[in-house]
């Protein structure tokens, strides 16, 4: 089946390699042609585990092309997929500029019937205002050509996108067209995912479905991280009480790894964005996802208060090493990391931060330049000399890493656990301080 998919990022690459390995004929369109030019060459502009080999082999068998020539890709697929950003606007509503300039390239090019999918996080509605755009635009052409508009959210996660796209917990359609239902569940099965994963709702059920489960994953961490903090004062152990808790199937285990707070792309975003889209189109507040955001805020800070407390405010001239920039593992993903918070206010206090990630240092750089951050290739580059080491991601290769002495060459030995990942026993055996979040 033919399928154009706009916006190569995320989720659009992720979308176009895992349609065209199942042999679907895919061509993604970007307005970034040096993005274009890289994957032209079978170089992902992303790191996914798992997505490189499955772009080379899709360009091998030729079942993945790239353009930034909007009528190619406008006349490609009958399914066009929507995967552009939609960024947050200063109220914190979704800002929809890139959804609209993609609907209106579609619009002024097509020359047959096509199919919508939208997979961009979009306000409930949109799918209607999609429809419209096009009734309008289309009329401008005097063209009487079909569209249908179908709202397919996307929950893949960062740093398993792959595996979590060719293997969903489930696949929500919100289309209530029959006809819709039916094309839109050819393509996924041909693409090897199980009928009964794939779900039906309606247009405006499935673009809630998507804020609300968001909403609720960032509950359950800003949950386990206000529990933690009591824990922590009343001499208690987190890690304890969410096996105690998630071991319950009601709760589950997951998403209950008390640290230094969520961050990411997703998250902080769509959390804004439901609490300015309640208010604005239901005239609703909501509380509860306001304290959400309120506990991650300061959870982010955590780690820099304890520190500032150990060093008694003196934190000028002080080393610090950071292990960890992306929001999470095996992702190079910097957006809204609590990496940001942290490495600020180290700087902002006169620290020398030496950093080092395993995959996320260039997206890093673009964000926060001074003379007093150092980017290392070494990771114990960043521990020598270094008067703590605060640990941000919980990259396997930290959590394996050898801390002996020699290895780490520190001047104060205290380790920050911001992920609650390393042995403690462990290392204090070997003679560190270990500070962390809940115990
Ligand atoms: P991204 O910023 O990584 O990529 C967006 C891409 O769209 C960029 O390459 C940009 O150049 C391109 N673009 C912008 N305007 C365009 C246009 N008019 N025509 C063609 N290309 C255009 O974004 P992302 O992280 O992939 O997210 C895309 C959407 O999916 C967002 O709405 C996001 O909320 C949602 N989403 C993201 C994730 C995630 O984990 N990243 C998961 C689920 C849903």
């Amino acid at each position: 089946m033919k399928i154009s998919v706009i916006g190569t990022g995320y989720v659009g690459l992720v979308t176009a390699v895992c349609f065209a390995q199942a042999g679907h004929d895919v061509l993604c369109f970007d307005i970034d042609k040096k993005k274009i030019s890289k994957l032209l060459k079978g170089e992902s502009t992303i790191y996914e585990p798992g997505l490189t080999d499955l772009l080379k082999n899709s360009i091998k068998k030729g079942t993945i092309n790239f353009t930034s020539d909007v009528k190619v890709s406008a006349n490609h697929g009958l399914y066009q997929f929507l995967c552009v950003g939609t960024p947050q606007s200063t109220d914190g509503s979704p800002n929809l500029k890139y959804i609209n300039a993609a609907i209106k390239g579609i619009a002024n090019n097509m020359e047959d019937r096509k199919i919508i999918v939208n997979k961009s996080t979009v306000p409930i509605g949109m799918t209607n205002i999609v429809r419209d755009i096009f009734s309008n635009e289309l009329a401008k052409r005097n063209s009487d050509l079909e569209v249908d508009v179908v709202s397919n959210p996307e929950f893949l996660r960062e740093g398993s996108a792959v595996n979590d796209f060719l293997y969903p917990d489930r696949v929500v359609i919100g289309s209530e067209s029959k006809k819709v239902q039916k094309e839109m569940s050819a393509l996924y099965l041909q693409a090897g995912i199980p009928k009964k994963k794939i779900i039906f709702m309606s247009e405006k059920s499935a673009e809630l479905t998507k804020y609300a489960a968001n909403a609720f994953l960032a509950t359950k961490i800003s949950f386990i991280n206000e529990i933690a903090n009591l824990s922590e004062s009343l001499g208690a152990n987190i890690k304890e009480v969410a096996i105690g808790i998630g071991t319950d199937e009601r709760i589950g285990k997951s998403f209950l790894n008390a640290g230094c707070g969520y961050g990411g792309s997703c998250f902080p975003k769509d959390i804004d964005a439901l609490i300015a889209i309640s208010k604005k189109d239901a005239k609703k507040d909501l509380k509860i996802l306001k304290e959400v955001r309120a506990i991650n805020n300061k959870q982010k800070t955590v780690l820099f208060r304890k520190l500032k407390k150990i060093y008694k405010g003196n934190i000028k001239g002080l080393k610090i090493a950071v292990w960890g920039l992306a929001f999470k593992p095996n992702t190079d993903d910097v957006r809204e990391s609590p990496s940001i918070d942290i490495i600020n206010s180290l700087i902002t206090s006169g620290a020398k931060v030496h950093v080092h990630d395993p995959e996320a240092m260039d997206e890093f750089k673009k964000l926060i330049k001074s003379p007093n951050l150092k980017f290392c290739n070494d990771i114990s580059a960043t521990t020598e000399l270094a008067d703590a080491l605060i640990l941000v991601t919980d990259w396997d290769e930290y959590i394996n890493y050898d801390f002996s002495k020699k290895n780490m060459k520190m001047n104060n030995m205290k380790i920050f656990d911001g992920r609650l990942c390393l042995n403690k026993q462990n290392l204090e055996d070997i003679g560190y301080e270990y500070i962390s979040i809940g115990s």
